[in-house]
């Protein structure tokens, strides 16, 4: 079979998706499945609409394109705030985009103006993280600018932890969070209707059995793809973690000193060479590389120890086992090497499923091919 592989298992999507949506909501939260790892394949997509997810989120408005195009019912949220100069794409694309600056909400009023349709806004709010968000003291301000325009209409506001910094999110940044809302509808005399706490890093403190208050929606994307909550990247229990596989084949497998010889400089990506003499071992070339994916990032079965990488060739080490030229390996990847994998053109995607429905999707997806991100077989 072609190789490099990347396997996503459409049915365990299904499950992981539909396995924390019961878990939120018992807690009064609802899930947004972020599509972006994957390049908002419609195929995954639809998985995790079938699992409960209310809507979909992606940080692209190329990727939520790509799921209109392909008829993905649901709402769409644009995750990232808007380029001024996609605008009128992201009102065209998304019902609702996450915002932080008033030129933008100002450009997306106009444009939906011209395209006769109200484009929903969230206002992110910065927790602590120092990634994208309004200071909390300014958020007052910015509402009362945003309530002004036409053609927009303010749906929540929301908060992203553990990206940037890694600031976890506990009590306190969420109370924060679920306070303003309260703030904001008192001083406006609204009700802000989502409140989005968040990533999967906010799955621990949403099950922890604490006080959600007003926070009402999480945007999951890694927990639903990966069966793993990323603050400890522990597999968090019922799920999957092994939904998305990368397949790749053996194209040299050599007994070979373990000790490089003559003069050592650089590796061909920096790196200085740190094999010590173990003596003889079994060395493997895989074909995938930094332009496959992350090859750090790939969890090897046991038996096998990544050793290095360069563009093209991964190379590791096997005991004990027999391993000949041909034989594929499966690695499980981490969200990095999920991203690249997806990303690249020379990965090829093969979705799986026992569901019928989902079979013709997928049947659909190999018809059509999927953008430039590799063959579909
Ligand atoms: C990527 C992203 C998410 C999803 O993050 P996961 O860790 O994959 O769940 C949620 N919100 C925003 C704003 C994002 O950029």
């Amino acid at each position: 079979m072609t190789a490099p592989r990347l396997e996503i298992d459409l049915d365990k999507i299904r499950h992981n998706a539909l396995t924390l949506v019961q878990r939120l909501a018992r807690h009064g939260i609802s899930v947004t499945g972020v599509t972006k790892a994957v390049l908002g394949s419609p195929e995954v997509a639809g998985a995790m609409l079938d699992g409960g997810a209310s809507g979909l989120g992606d940080s692209r408005i190329e990727n939520i394109e790509v799921m209109r195009a392909a008829h993905v019912r649901g709402p769409m949220t644009l995750i990232r705030t808007p380029m001024l100069s996609q605008v009128k794409r992201v009102v065209a694309g998304a019902n609702v985009s996450f915002n932080t600056e008033i030129d933008v909400i100002d450009a997306l009023s106009s444009a939906a103006g011209k395209a006769g349709v109200v484009h929903g806004v969230v206002l992110m709010v910065e927790l602590g993280d120092l990634r994208e968000g309004i200071l909390p003291g300014d958020l007052a301000h910015m509402v009362r600018q945003v309530l002004r325009l036409p053609n927009i209409l303010l749906k929540g506001i929301g908060g992203n932890l553990a990206c940037a910094s890694g600031v976890v999110p506990d009590a306190r940044n969420m109370a924060e969070l679920s306070a303003l809302a309260d703030t904001i509808d008192a001083s406006f005399g609204l009700l802000l209707q989502t409140i989005s706490g968040g990533n999967s890093a906010s799955l621990d403190w949403a099950l922890s059995g604490a006080d959600t208050g007003r926070i009402n929606d999480l945007r999951l994307g890694e927990a639903i793809l990966l069966g793993r909550e990323p603050l400890h990247r522990q597999p968090i229990k019922g799920l999957h973690s092994d939904a998305a596989v990368l397949v790749a084949e053996v194209i040299e497998a050599k007994l070979k000193p373990s000790e490089p010889w003559g003069d050592i400089a650089q590796t061909a990506f920096g790196g200085k060479p740190r094999e010590q003499d173990h003596g003889p071992m079994t060395r493997l070339l895989l074909a995938v590389g930094h332009q496959d994916t992350d090859p750090g990032g790939l969890v090897p079965p046991a038996g096998i120890e990544l050793l290095g990488a360069s563009s093209d060739h991964l190379i590791v080490r096997a005991e004990k086992i027999t391993v000949a030229v041909g034989d594929e390996i499966r690695f499980q990847p981490n969200y990095a090497a999920l991203l690249r994998a997806m990303t690249s053109p020379f990965v090829v995607k093969r979705l799986t499923t026992r569901a019928p429905e989902m079979a013709r999707l997928c049947q659909m997806a190999r018809v059509s091919g999927m953008r430039n991100s590799g063959r579909v077989v």
